[in-house]
């Protein structure tokens, strides 16, 4: 029997599309451990009682997706300074009868990107597409690393206003008119809009407006190859995909609950792609 402490969960409205339980799955099978990882439908009028159910000790923790990330935040016991920063949560584990949170999107974001541009992190200027939440945690991991000028670029500029506010000296915010001027001199270009993602063919903003030295990545990963990453490869820019940041964001949740911290290898990668074409 699969001992109580060796659950987890992932928790969302609507679940059904979420892969982590493939990648926490194959994890399990890989390092032949006797745990479990399930989805499970919560609607946000039931994350209040369900998290308080986790208190009891049914599951060692879990992870949090949409529309859930900022009330679980509210509704833990205890943040990390990760899950402060971003006022969001996406990572919970239960100890000694409370609820803890983190956010380990932003650390997805940066390990995404030691591993396929190392010393991306040496660059001064970003161009940041989007402000919603997942801008938030994108934000969060520029300033961590250093980067001086953060330019956060959003069709609804208050969105964007907010966010610099939030994260303070360094952060800027623009409408997207300014885009093109904003680019010329950035180092890095991060897509975080949902533009470009499934079937829509848009690109958020073009990489001919960037110098040759920049590299550009998307978050979105449905398609692997987003418009807006075709279009930097095909200017000759360095590009990187937005799969990387799901695989390891799942890494500190599952070390957490299940003690050990798992590699993202080719074969998970390859797993979650053909996942990809074959929904
Ligand atoms: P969100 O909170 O709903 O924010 C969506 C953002 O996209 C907002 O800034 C929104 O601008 C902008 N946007 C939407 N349609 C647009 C359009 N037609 N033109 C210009 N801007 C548009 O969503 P999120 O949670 O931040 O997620 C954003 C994307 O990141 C999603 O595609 C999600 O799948 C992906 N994501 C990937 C990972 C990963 O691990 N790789 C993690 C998290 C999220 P307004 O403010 O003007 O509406």
């Amino acid at each position: 029997m699969v001992e109580a402490v060796n659950k987890a969960f992932v928790c969302g409205h609507p679940i059904a599309h979420s892969r982590s339980p493939k990648i926490h799955g194959y994890w399990l099978k890989t390092y032949g451990i006797d745990g479990s990882y399930v989805a499970i439908d919560v609607p946000p009028q039931a994350l209040r009682g369900f998290i308080e159910d986790l208190r009891s000790g049914a599951f060692a923790g879990g992870n949090v997706t949409l529309p859930n990330k900022e009330a679980a935040f509210l509704l833990a016991d205890r943040h990390d300074a990760a899950a402060d920063a971003i006022g969001a949560a996406n990572t919970l584990w239960v100890a000694d009868g409370l609820v803890h949170a983190s956010n380990t999107d932003s650390y997805g974001f940066a390990a995404n990107l030691d591993e396929n541009a190392p010393g991306w992190h040496r660059g001064r200027i970003a161009v940041v597409l989007g402000a919603g939440g997942a801008a938030r945690a994108v934000v969060h991991a520029l300033k961590e690393r250093g980067f001086a000028e953060i330019r956060i670029v959003n069709r609804t500029v208050v969105r964007a206003e907010e966010l610099a506010d939030r994260f303070g000296a360094r952060v800027s915010a623009h409408r997207f008119d300014a885009c093109r001027e904003l680019c010329a001199d950035a180092d890095l270009l991060v897509n975080t809009t949902s533009v470009g993602m499934s079937d829509d063919r848009g690109i958020p903003a073009d990489p001919a407006w960037l110098p040759d030295r920049a590299l550009v990545t998307d978050i979105v990963y449905v398609p692997l190859e987003t418009p807006l990453l075709a279009a930097a490869g095909g200017r000759g820019l360095k590009t990187v995909d937005g799969l990387g940041m799901l695989l390891h964001q799942a890494v500190p949740g599952f070390q957490r609950w299940f003690g050990r911290r798992p590699a993202v290898t080719k074969e998970l990668r390859d797993l979650i792609v053909r996942d990809i074409q074959q929904r």
